[in-house]
């Protein structure tokens, strides 16, 4: 039988459109006049980060890296392991990383501190979510479009067991 776990709306696609046209503003205004490297952390930014450079009318350029961690990356052991680099030089560019939820921090601080390594001009972070009640690392995130409680969240891109990123909503994980 299939697992069906309650799901509870948490933020409508209503909201996530409003938001994603906020950080996009913001994200062209900053980035006037360059040519961004955006940097999307597989799997769970992909939808995110789909509907956001559809807005960026920028000279913009896609990588994409995939992480993985022994163990939980929500636990202080976690350790994280880079699955797939990036392949385009980033030296000198400007790299804006997109991530889909940024919790303990140990995932993002983790690839900003690869990244920071192979010198690029400058150095961002947008995260859709952010979940502040559970951070263990500090990682200052430059582009946010919402700050969620503390429970799972699926949908628009994030998944429990795989499952639910096809949602165009996003929903809290009933406990
Ligand atoms: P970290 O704890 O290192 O900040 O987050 C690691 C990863 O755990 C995130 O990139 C995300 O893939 C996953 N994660 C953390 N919290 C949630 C959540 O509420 N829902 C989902 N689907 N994934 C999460
Ligand atoms: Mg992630």
């Amino acid at each position: 039988m299939v697992f069906q776990p309650q799901l509870k709306i948490l933020i409508s696609r209503d909201e996530i459109a409003k938001a994603v046209d906020r950080l996009a503003r913001e994200i062209k205004k900053d980035y006037k006049g360059k040519q961004p490297l955006l940097i999307g952390v597989l799997k769970g930014s992909f939808v995110f980060m789909a509907d956001l450079i559809r807005h960026l009318n920028l000279p913009l350029e896609l990588e994409f890296v995939r992480l993985s961690s022994y163990g939980a990356a929500r636990d202080s052991s976690g350790k994280v392991r880079i699955v797939q680099g990036v392949k385009t030089p980033t030296k000198g560019r400007d790299i804006l990383v997109i991530e889909d939820i940024v919790d303990t921090g140990i995932t993002v601080s983790f690839l900003l501190d690869y990244l920071r390594k192979k010198k690029p001009a400058s150095l961002k972070l947008c995260a859709l979510t952010d979940k502040p009640s559970r951070r263990r690392v500090l990682v200052p995130i430059d582009y946010l479009g919402f700050t969620v409680p503390n429970k799972f969240i699926v949908g628009y891109g994030l998944d429990f067991d795989e499952r639910f990123r096809n949602l165009p909503d996003i929903y809290a994980l009933e406990d």
